[in-house]
């Protein structure tokens, strides 16, 4: 059985509308697929949850947030999309995303990138501008070779255009998902460049106000990874998840359905469901 449990549509910034993400799973030999847009469940709309299907879709998020200043993302399992949490929680997010987009492009602005706001706009569907609208439109107006650059340059941490400090608290993130039903799990904790002794320190913050789970797979990634996280997993007695964070067919990191099975020693997250 294949658990892919992260991955993005063109409701955030993924290349694919989830009906056409649906198929890919579907194509990919993927049994169960949720969709994790960034702080939108625009998605869910869009398809049809009671309609049976090949893959089974499970209603989920990606909450941005923050822990002691580093930004950090919080995926919200199978949630229900309709519940006034969800909703309050999407409403925030929605307009403080909109507001450090403004603050995004004024920041480009002072770097010599003016008018930047527009062109971001223009390529985020659902008004859900994120870093990866304005890297793209950098590429497109030639300001930059490309995405990465892009983020190098201007929109990674430190950078001219790195905004932080607007999403909602790590608690408050946590309260919405499980007042929706869902299950809480830290995204991709190898991804926020932490110390060992860090990471813990979050993990247990991050326990201690009622997140239940971490994926231990994000991706391709190196097997001592896998150990050292799976591990930190069972030591925290914390769920585990497994996920691509697919975002576009021919992204360097995974494709959809395709990173290592979680190992034996984990709670898989589903069961808990
Ligand atoms: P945002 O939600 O606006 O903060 O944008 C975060 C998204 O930007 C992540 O989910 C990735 O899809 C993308 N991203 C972050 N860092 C990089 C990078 N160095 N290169 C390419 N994409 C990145
Ligand atoms: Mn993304
Ligand atoms: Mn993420
Ligand atoms: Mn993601």
């Amino acid at each position: 059985m294949i658990f892919d449990l992260h991955c993005h549509t063109t409701c955030s910034d993924g290349s694919l509308a989830p009906a056409q993400l649906l198929q890919l799973a579907a194509d990919s030999g993927v049994d169960t697929l949720a969709i994790t847009d960034h702080d939108t469940t625009a998605a869910f709309d869009q398809l049809d949850l009671s309609a049976s299907q090949p893959v089974q879709l499970i209603p989920a998020i990606e909450f941005s947030t923050t822990w002691r200043k580093i930004g950090v993302h919080v995926v919200g399992l199978n949630i229900k999309p309709d519940s006034d949490a969800m909703r309050a929680g999407t409403h925030f997010q929605h307009r403080v995303r909109q507001q450090r987009a403004e603050q995004i492009a004024e920041k480009l602005c002072h770097a010599g990138l003016p008018d930047t706001l527009a062109g971001a706009a223009a390529l985020a569907d659902n008004d859900n501008i994120g870093r990866p609208h304005f890297a793209q439109h950098l590429v497109n107006i030639g300001a930059v070779a490309n995405i990465r650059q892009a983020f190098k340059k201007y929109l990674g941490a430190g950078k001219p255009g790195d905004v932080k400090q607007f999403w909602a608290t790590l608690p408050q993130v946590i309260q919405w998902i499980r007042d929706a039903g869902g299950t809480a799990v830290l995204a991709h904790p190898d991804k926020y460049n932490l110390t060992r002794s860090k990471l813990l320190a979050l993990l247990d913050d991050f326990s201690a106000v009622g997140g239940q789970g971490m994926e231990v797979i994000s991706g391709k990634q190196l097997p001592q990874l896998t150990r050292d996280l799976a591990d930190i997993c069972q030591q925290k007695g914390l769920l585990a998840s497994c996920g691509s964070d697919f975002h576009q067919p021919g992204q360097p990191w995974a494709e959809l359905g395709h990173f290592p099975t979680l190992p034996d020693s984990c709670q898989p997250v589903w069961n808990h469901w």
